[in-house]
């Protein structure tokens, strides 16, 4: 079965994640679609093929070659993003795409257009992937699932081509932050791992953000509006203006790119009595969320002051910039880039502004930088993949499977 034909089948069953849900996977249909990759996988011939209790599906790619070579593994998530709908999704193949506007048939107004998607207009020609309007495609990470699973096919299929033990895992839940939350590691027995989850042809990243989070907790005084003189201490205006005292045009996700970090108030919570703002801090350097966490104590600390309201703070720990363990790390990156190089394409090396599972995976003793899997506006009903983009992956995982490369 092609790679696109693999695709076009993931796509189809809705593994939404759910944040509000306790159970891992926090919804049934990343089940479902793990028991179909598994079923893939015993057909291609795959070995150790299990799918654990909370839904991470494991599987083996038995070596062809004898000796002492470390076990690498693959690594893609099952679930989608919570924020779009992914249930009825009707994938469409607009084959050898001629350039001109793609209007997904189910809402007119949802038009992908190449002098809008520059990643888009590069691929005149290619076989364009595109939802029908209404929900994501699910590229992200489906388009990873489908690489990994015809990358295994063809190296079943060609047993001369050498390399060592090489093994899968299929994780639930990755968009709700959770993906590493159950994985084990040591189960899974790889000196190290790579994630498909990624953009453009050869895209390799290696660098994320540090992340923390933090609460920040005005307490007020309520009492009857009507009746309030003199008493009441409004939370709700105490947050408001701490809110609007963060930086504008400088650490904040409107206005920052590239390696400069942000601190971004993402939800709030408000009655009179208590309002809590949740501040994401983000850099690409540790120690800097440390001076984030400072402005916004301070700032807050002032705000209180001058209201009469009492504040409180939590910040909890996301993930880290993987880098910090990758650097001890250099041929896991360099064996990623050789291969991209050995696939024909060109590296490229760009920091993810966000955090993956090999964030969390890489500090828990895998460490894993992520690889492109021809994910384009994800999260998004203008979500697109390409045949040529899910060729390319395939090709990728090949190149670095094979030991007689390097
Ligand atoms: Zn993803």
């Amino acid at each position: 079965m092609s790679v696109l034909d693999r695709f076009l089948r993931y796509v189809q069953v809705d593994t939404r994640a759910d944040e509000k849900s306790q159970t891992c996977p926090s919804t049934p249909g990343q089940l479902a679609l793990q028991h179909v990759l598994a079923a893939e996988l015993r057909e291609i011939g795959l070995s150790d093929i299990s799918v654990d209790q909370n839904g991470y599906l494991m599987a083996t790619l038995p070596a062809t070659t004898a000796g002492a070579i470390e076990t690498i593994g693959f690594i893609a998530h099952v679930d989608t993003s919570p924020e779009m709908p992914g249930d009825g999704v009707k994938p469409i193949v607009h084959r050898a795409w001629d350039g001109r506007d793609i209007i997904l048939p189910d809402d007119p107004t949802a038009v992908l257009r190449a002098a809008e998607l520059p990643d888009l207009a590069a691929q005149v020609g290619h076989d364009i992937v595109t939802a029908s309007g209404l929900t994501l495609l699910g590229a992200d990470d489906k388009a990873g699932l489908a690489a990994i699973v015809a990358a295994s096919e063809h190296l079943m299929t060609h047993p001369e081509i050498p390399h060592g033990r090489i093994r899968l895992c299929f994780t639930p839940d990755e968009e709700i932050g959770r993906g590493a939350n159950l994985f084990d590691v040591e189960r899974f027995g790889a000196a190290y791992a790579y994630t498909l989850d990624g953009g453009n042809c050869g895209e390799l990243e290696f660098e994320s953000f540090s992340a923390d989070v933090m609460r920040v907790t005005f307490v007020g005084f309520n009492t009857h509006p009507g009746y309030a003189k003199g008493q009441m201490i409004n939370a709700i205006k105490a947050a408001a203006r701490f809110v609007e005292r963060l930086p504008h045009d400088r650490l904040s996700p409107e206005t920052t790119d590239g390696y400069a970090g942000y601190l971004h108030p993402y939800q709030m919570e408000a009655s009179v009595d208590r309002t809590s703002v949740r501040v994401l801090l983000r850099d690409f350097v540790t120690s800097v969320l440390r001076e984030q966490q400072q402005i916004v104590e301070r700032l807050a600390a002032q705000v209180a002051a001058e209201t009469g309201t009492r504040v409180e703070f939590q910040v909890q720990e996301q993930y880290r910039n993987m880098r910090e363990v990758l650097d001890h790390h250099p041929l896991v990156v360099e064996r990623a880039r050789a291969a991209i190089r050995r696939a024909g394409l060109t590296p490229i090396e760009k920091p993810i502004r966000g955090g993956t599972d090999g964030s969390r995976l890489s500090f828990m003793g895998l460490p894993t930088p992520n690889l492109f899997a021809g994910e384009h506006n994800f999260h998004s009903r203008l979500e697109w993949t390409s045949r040529q983009d899910l060729e390319a992956a395939v090709r990728v995982i090949v190149e670095i499977a094979a030991t007689d490369k390097h």
